[in-house]
């Protein structure tokens, strides 16, 4: 990881150059929290292992206060927790039962949320879902554990997107807050798991372009469904 910045003047805001140095506090902690997400999502942090902040701040060469600004953040995502006396650790696995719950929530939600965004869908809105999908399937480099978790994020932004258009601002927090994303997709880190979704992506951008709210619900369930068979094998 490319976190390289001499040991001086990371955290401190001096009179010269302050608001610099404050951005570079910034982006290390971006740096850090995207690097510890990565680790995270591809199980080289396994589920329910320790984390410790030096160590981190030794691999990333980084001071612990970076490391520490984004394990917080990752607690909030519900991917780290965080023990009194004892530390950080990288949460355990969902469980199979909590799987179940959460994809029939989607399914509940989502078919429904993509027939209504369907049907709200105009020229900018299908331009912003193309992009985000465009970036996921463009390969980035070698680093096939940091393209996994860019998917993770960029499917979450995809999905997201699709609930602000379809206009309940209610549902897409309801969404937003169990993290959905990142916890499926660190169930299993294996090509399959992305390379399948940007089809089923496809099929659904094909009913936003055409405004047909019917195939857009269809082809949302069948995605979520598949989705849902692809990463079942991981609780074998
Ligand atoms: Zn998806």
């Amino acid at each position: 990881m490319n976190i390289l910045l001499s040991r001086e003047g990371r955290d401190d805001a001096g009179e010269v150059g302050g608001a610099r140095a404050v951005n570079r506090h910034h982006g290390l902690a971006e740096e850090a929290y995207e690097a510890i997400f990565a680790q995270l999502m591809v199980l080289r942090i396994a589920p329910g292992s320790r984390i410790t902040v030096d160590n981190l701040a030794r691999e990333l060469n980084v001071s612990q206060t970076p490391i520490r600004e984004a394990l917080g953040r990752l607690e909030g995502e519900g991917l780290v927790v965080k023990t009194h006396l004892i530390g950080y650790r990288a949460a355990p696995q969902i469980t199979r039962r909590r799987f179940d719950e959460l994809y029939d929530l989607r399914l509940l939600l989502e078919p429904e949320a993509a027939l209504r965004a369907a049907r709200a869908m105009d020229d900018k809105r299908l331009e912003t879902l193309r992009e985000v999908a465009g970036v996921m399937s463009r390969k980035q480099g070698g680093d096939e554990r940091l393209r996994y978790s860019a998917f993770a994020r960029h499917d979450a932004v995809f999905h997201d997107r699709i609930l602000e258009f379809a206009g309940n601002e209610l549902v897409r927090q309801t969404l937003a807050h169990q993290h959905t994303h990142f916890h499926i997709f660190r169930l299993m880190f294996h090509s399959r798991v992305t390379e399948e979704a940007l089809d089923e992506h496809e099929a659904l951008l094909s009913a936003f372009a055409a405004r047909d709210g019917k195939a857009a619900k269809r082809a949302m369930r069948d995605h979520i469904e598949r989705s849902r068979d692809r990463l079942l094998p991981a609780f074998e």
